[in-house]
């Protein structure tokens, strides 16, 4: 039996270890420079660095590794032994403050959008204290942040700590303002519920498209789905069951509150949900669950994909980001409480989330788009493309009344009768759920529900957060000097919803109606990357981020540079994986098919002409024919590869391109495979089937 308890956290230099080993003193600075956001003094860095060393050694490390998260989307790490040359000519296991605070990989490899010739190739990576360090595979991790030798960020943690610090800043200052002058620090937090899919290894092995790019380029549907809804909360396989124990088992000793675990919609797709954390803490447990959930797949044979849609007609994978505020005291900023209609502070931080979203809409979408996500947004099974929020009936009444000055009434929580004496009556919650929607409330925080599966947190999240204080600051000003507060935030309100109330949706977001009336309502729609990601570098986005501090007006050039050439990037691997499959495995295989059918009825014939060949003759007639057109729409996607410079002289340029060219015709020469694949003798056909892939674990 595990015991929980003492495995949760043992790989993790945390704060009870820091008080063992810890001298009283450097103990209590290190406490103040997390609580405080202070810099570090070199002496307590040394202390703390020679402590989580000896840690380290005693646990097994030779190394340690100063762990960031560049542009690339996924994490780096370089590592370092302890080892330092001692007098006698041996050696002594060392480890100094300024290791501790600052590293310097090379960073010339790094996507830098351009701000960095590749000469100026030094970076810094500077530790993360309120992150804590933790060891993997006989390494000391140090969460840290990863910025140019000039300054300039280069990573996504860095404009979330920023955001975090601002969204505190403005927060406690319009608390303070409210009265509550016992705030010193708010804290945004965030719970990632993470989907993906698994499936056995010796399938992957023999797939190169999910090998090169994550997701299915060919595939004929199963004739089973996830029509008959069986597989949602259905019963856990052994296999995936031991998976999931020891997935569990990796994570709390990382010091990761895994905490719900089922079967998703998709066969094959499963998902975990954590107990929610501090926004900075959750990017960096995020990040590592996708990597340990990779890696212990592998211990069972198996591949956890985290792709977006790696098979086609079934569900994509995406990510649910529990969102909310809180202070120092305790007090969750989006809790409604009992009377939300009297309780202003509620209203006003409310309001200025309702602000941010409908203001900062394009920020929100762009955020999420990527390659594998523009497969699942408005395609009914994610939130639609279009960003809307989701109140419920409840507050939905209350922001009415409050718009139209009416009496509001709260239907409340009723109890929900079962009917059944043994089972216990209990509570409703006071709001159903609209799974349809990108942002809804849910209760006390809010759930942005259009993140892709494989998406680093950190970017939707220092988004909300810098939007979120944009909106708080701007309150602030406009009450600060107010004679009457509280008329001043009723008003202020009033205004807010009343201004805003367009981004408000409490429908389907699934149906048509709700594109056309969003279009009547002017909120965008943006169906893809290249749409959504032009209007990064619109001014009013670029002011947002440069007034609050977050990130210079170069740097959001240098994102939105990384993110089409990425784009431009994932669509070309892509098409190539696509051509290479055409070409050297699917119409050889046809062909080779197509010879046997061939022989089989010449064969007849030569035994007798009154032998029907009927069989083989529609088959050859029917590949034959689709093999033709495959062909050619292969050469058409090489020839749409080899003109892409003719097209295109910018990045947005280029990513558009993809997007309605190359993109376009591998989904013609997908369809051509799909319908060969139907036809072909399974024997034949080089790849494993969906069936075997998604039914076969
Ligand atoms: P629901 O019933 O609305 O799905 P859960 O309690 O199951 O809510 O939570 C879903 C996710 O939201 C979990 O990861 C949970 O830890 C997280 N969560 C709960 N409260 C908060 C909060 N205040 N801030 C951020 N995330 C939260
Ligand atoms: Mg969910």
């Amino acid at each position: 039996m595990t015991n929980v308890t003492e495995l949760f956290g043992s790989m993790v230099f945390n704060d009870r270890k820091m008080q063992e080993r810890l001298p009283r003193t450097t103990y209590k600075a290190l406490k103040k420079t997390i609580k405080n956001g202070e810099p570090l003094d070199i002496s307590v860095a040394n202390a703390v660095a020679n402590a989580m060393k000896d840690w380290a050694v005693e646990m097994g490390c030779t190394h340690y590794t100063h762990w960031f998260q560049p542009m690339t989307g996924v994490t780096a790490e370089k590592h370092d032994s302890f080892i330092y040359p001692s007098e006698d000519g041996q050696i002594i296991m060392e480890f100094s403050g300024k290791e501790l605070i600052k590293g310097e990989p090379d960073a010339s490899s790094f996507p830098s959008g351009g701000i960095r010739a590749t000469f100026e190739a030094r970076g810094y990576t500077t530790w993360d204290p309120t992150s804590p360090a933790f060891i993997r595979d006989k390494t000391l991790y140090i969460p840290t942040a990863f910025c140019s030798y000039t300054g300039e960020v280069l990573d996504k943690k860095t404009p979330l700590l920023r955001s975090m610090e601002k969204l505190s800043s403005v927060s406690v200052k319009l608390l303070h303002l409210l009265g509550k002058k016992d705030v010193t620090r708010v804290t945004t937090t965030v719970g990632p519920e993470q989907e993906y899919f698994l499936i056995d290894k010796k399938m992957y092995d023999q797939r190169p498209d999910l090998i090169f790019t994550g997701r299915t380029l060919f595939g004929a549907p199963a004739p089973k789905g996830q029509e008959l809804e069986d597989h949602y909360f259905g019963t856990i396989k052994t296999r995936v069951a031991a998976f999931m124990n020891d997935l569990d088992e990796e994570l709390w000793k990382l010091g990761i509150m895994a905490k719900t675990k089922h079967n998703e919609v998709a066969p094959s797709q499963h998902e975990l949900a954590p107990i929610f954390a501090t926004s900075n803490i959750a990017t960096d447990h995020n990040e590592l669950t996708m990597e340990v959930m990779k890696k212990t797949a592998e211990k069972h044979g198996l591949v956890c994909l985290l792709h977006e849609k790696p098979f086609a007609g079934v569900n994509g994978s995406g990510k649910h980001n529990n969102w909310s505020i809180s202070t120092n005291t305790g007090e969750n900023l989006l809790e409604p409480g009992k009377e939300p209609e009297n309780n202003l502070q509620f209203q006003l931080f409310l309001a200025a989330v309702v602000k941010a979203v409908h203001e900062y809409q394009d920020l929100l979408r762009l955020t999420v788009a990527s390659a594998g996500n523009d497969h699942r947004l408005g395609a009914n099974e994610a939130p639609p493309a279009i960003i809307s929020m989701y109140l419920g009936d409840d507050l939905g009444a209350l922001v009415d009344s409050i718009i139209n000055g009416t009496e509001y009434s709260s239907s409340g929580r009723s109890d929900m009768l079962t009917g059944v004496d043994v089972l216990a009556d209990f509570t409703k919650d006071n709001s159903d759920r609209n799974r349809t929607s990108p942002f809804a409330f849910t209760g006390n925080k809010f759930e942005f529900r259009a993140l892709g599966s494989s998406l680093n947190i950190a970017c939707p999240n220092y988004m909300l957060n810098t939007m979120v204080a944009e909106e708080i600051s701007e309150f602030y000003e406009q009450l600060k000097d107010a004679e009457d507060l509280d008329a001043a935030v009723k008003a202020l309100v009033r205004k807010t919803l009343s201004e805003h109330k367009n981004i408000i949706f409490n429908g389907d977001n699934y149906s048509d109606e709700w594109v056309a009336e969003a279009e009547r309502r002017g909120l965008c729609n943006y169906r893809s990357l290249p749409e959504a990601m032009a209007h990064y570098v619109d001014k009013k986005n670029i002011d947002l981020f440069v007034k609050n501090g977050i990130v210079t007006e170069q740097e959001i050039r240098a994102r939105y540079e990384i993110e089409l050439d990425h784009y431009s990037k994932q669509l070309r691997i892509e098409a190539l994986t696509m051509v290479d499959m055409a070409e050297r495995n699917i119409t050889p295989a046809v062909i080779s098919f197509v010879n046997e059918l061939t022989d089989s009825a010449l064969a007849k014939k030569s035994l007798s002409a009154s032998y029907s060949v009927y069989a083989e003759t529609a088959l050859i007639e029917e590949l034959s024919a689709k093999t033709e057109a495959f062909v050619k729409t292969t050469a058409e996607l090489k020839e749409a590869l080899d003109n892409v410079s003719a097209h295109s002289s910018t990045s947005l340029e280029q990513a558009e391109y993809y997007r309605n060219t190359v993109f376009e015709i591998m989904g013609r020469l997908r369809e051509l495979g799909d319908a060969m694949e139907r036809k072909t003798s399974a024997e034949y056909w080089p790849y494993p089937s969906y069936g075997e892939i998604l039914f076969g674990v």
